[in-house]
């Protein structure tokens, strides 16, 4: 931590950081120093942008039925089955029009933005056709193009097996590997590859298809694993993902192995806080494993609508046992390492992109003290101000 700090940037990037009674005395500042925008920010706090690194933000109606249905008793998984849950988004995005999605996008990314975000995953996932999940990646690439902060595509044809599948469930998981995982390599509309790995999505042998599809094509990979049950993570880490999603039921014999590797355990506490879930992510037994953890809104219309990292960072204090201190790592510079921008993104240093949030709050730990409430101010993504903030 730097008080009384400058940071300098120049087009869109970090070039130095220090004391202000030092950059005040640098003759190249001096020189410039009319040329130069100074953004006031005394008495605040001023942070590397926030990484969220796991969204689903490709669809078009908040899901209410479901939300009614859950508050008078039902589970997440029965709705599932009931033809609730992600498969009663399908229709909206399969009927959508690319601009329309893209709109939604956009509106979507500034929403984060304002709660000091500038840097986000987007997964497809709500089509499941291969036009579909086309057409939402598509959507996520002419969002970003008019977007001034980072935008991580993400392949997420492997969310669920939808109902026209069903009964043939194999060939879905073909479909995801031989079509959609080569045309979205092949148009470098995706980043990541990710896959549901659960009970009721898709297996641990389907997850190993998807990812050996991916890697052939290029692609990194990523999961949503352990979120109602414990998936074994042997196997799946000899594909380097750069992050386990979820979490919540990571078997104690894992740990070790996590601990080895660069895969991240991402964890998504707005979901557990949504479906009024029995626990939240085992967030300290993965720290004190040495496992890295980043933090991340899991934004989707099913299971955690909200756009808003401050809010997830005081779930992890609250009910996750994390310091304030670890919840911004976990929400900057490991979200950083879960989307491999490790080297961009995450932490203000020389070099790196001009990411910043700007609180209006004296002390950092108000960020994750507060909830419901917003206290960023202003949002600095690759050097450009979010004007609205
Ligand atoms: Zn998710």
């Amino acid at each position: 931590m730097l008080e009384d700090a400058a940071v300098l940037c120049m087009g869109g990037k970090i070039v130095s950081v220090g004391k202000s009674k030092d950059a005040l005395r640098d003759p190249w500042i001096k020189k410039n120093r009319k040329k130069i925008r100074e953004i006031d920010c005394n008495g605040k706090v001023v942070l590397p942008g926030f990484v969220d690194s796991h969204t689903h933000p490709v669809f078009m109606q908040p899901r209410l039925v479901d939300f009614e249905k859950r508050i008078s008793g039902a589970t997440y998984e029965e709705i599932g089955e009931a033809g609730g849950g992600i498969r009663s988004s399908l229709d909206g995005v399969r009927k959508a029009t690319k601009s329309a999605l893209t709109k939604k996008l956009l509106a979507a990314f500034k929403e984060m933005a304002i709660q000091g975000t500038t840097t986000i995953e987007a997964k497809s996932g709500y089509g499941l056709t291969l036009d579909s999940e086309l057409k939402s990646l598509g959507a996520i690439r002419d969002a970003a193009q008019q977007w001034p902060g980072t935008i991580v595509p993400t392949l997420l044809g492997a969310h669920v097996v939808p109902n026209e599948y069903k009964t043939c469930y194999p060939k879905y998981v073909e479909i995801v590997c031989k079509e959609m995982i080569p045309a979205a390599a092949r148009r470098k509309l995706a980043q990541f590859v990710d896959v549901f790995t659960e009970r009721g999505a898709f297996s641990e042998e389907d997850t190993r298809k998807i990812f050996e599809a991916a890697n052939q094509n290029g692609l990194d990979v990523r999961a949503h694993v352990c979120q109602l049950s414990g998936t074994p993570l042997q196997e799946l880490l000899r594909f380097k993902p750069a992050s386990f999603d979820h979490m919540d039921h990571v078997r104690e014999q894992d740990l070790p192995t996590l601990a080895r590797h660069n895969t991240i355990a991402t964890l998504v506490p707005g979901a557990n806080y949504f479906l009024n879930a029995t626990g939240y992510p085992p967030a300290r037994e993965l720290i004190d494993a040495g496992v890295p953890v980043a933090l991340a809104t899991d934004y989707n219309p099913g299971s955690s609508p909200t756009p808003s990292m401050p809010f997830v960072m005081s779930l992890a204090c609250t009910h996750m046992k994390m310091s304030p201190e670890e919840t911004i790592s976990a929400s900057t510079i490991n979200g950083a390492w879960a989307l491999r921008l490790q080297d961009r993104k995450g932490s203000v240093e020389p070099g790196k992109d001009a990411d910043l949030a700007v609180f209006d709050v004296p002390d950092y730990r108000e960020i994750a003290y507060w909830f419901a409430a917003n206290h960023c101010q202003m949002t600095i993504m690759n050097g450009e101000i979010l004007p609205e903030a």
